[in-house]
This record gives structure tokens, C-alpha cells and sequence, in this order.
């Protein structure tokens, strides 16, 4: 009979990766005023590597720690998020455990 599988908290698995920055952000806002609006700051909740914070009245991109999972595509109700892939060569490293 199988093993069953061992519990991982995300916090663990984010030991495993390792970022090379851009200088340029490859995520954008489109629209500041639409963040301003929306009442759900989903982003701040669906995004695993905690990117977007809603400080003041702006929201903050901390695209370094971009986990590179696409989810910001989907997840903004306003589509309100210019989403690609970084540069070649740069962002999130995934590691072997
Ligand atoms: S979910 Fe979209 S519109 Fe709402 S704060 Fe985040 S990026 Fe802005
Ligand atoms: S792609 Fe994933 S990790 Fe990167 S900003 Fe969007 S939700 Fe966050």
C-alpha cells in the first residue's frame, strides 16, 4: 500500500524557490483608479506570493516575488492586471526539495 502523502504547509514550499529580479516589473496596473475602486482587493488574498498590497490608496506591486502561477490573469474580476512572463532567464527559480 502507498505511503500517504506528507503535509506541506505553502510557506515550506516557498523555501524552494529562489527569484532573479528584472528592473522593469513584467506585471502592471492598468488602471490605478480601478484598484481604488474595487471593494475586494482580491488580488491581496488570491495571489500566493503576497505581489499586491493595498497601502494608502495605491496599490503596490512587489513583482520580484512573482511566483509566476498566472492566477492574476483570471483572478482580477476587472481584468485590470497586464500579465507576462519575464524576461528569459529572470524571475522565479523553482528548486528541487
Ligand atoms: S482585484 Fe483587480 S481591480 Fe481589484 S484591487 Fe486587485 S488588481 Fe485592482
Ligand atoms: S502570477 Fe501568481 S504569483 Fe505572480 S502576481 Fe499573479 S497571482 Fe501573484
Amino acid at each position: 500500500m502507498a505511503e500517504p502523502l506528507k503535509k506541506v504547509k505553502i510557506e515550506d514550499l516557498q523555501y524552494l524557490t529562489r527569484f532573479v529580479s528584472d528592473k522593469e516589473s513584467h506585471l502592471i496596473i492598468k488602471n490605478h483608479q480601478v484598484c481604488a475602486d474595487c471593494e475586494g482587493k482580491y488580488c491581496t488574498f488570491f495571489c500566493p506570493g503576497e505581489v499586491y498590497k493595498w497601502e494608502g490608496d495605491r496599490m503596490f506591486v512587489g513583482f520580484e516575488g512573482c511566483h509566476e502561477c498566472g492566477s492574476c490573469r483570471i483572478g482580477c474580476p476587472e481584468d485590470n492586471i497586464e500579465w507576462r512572463y519575464p524576461k528569459g532567464g529572470l524571475g522565479v527559480i523553482f528548486r528541487l526539495a
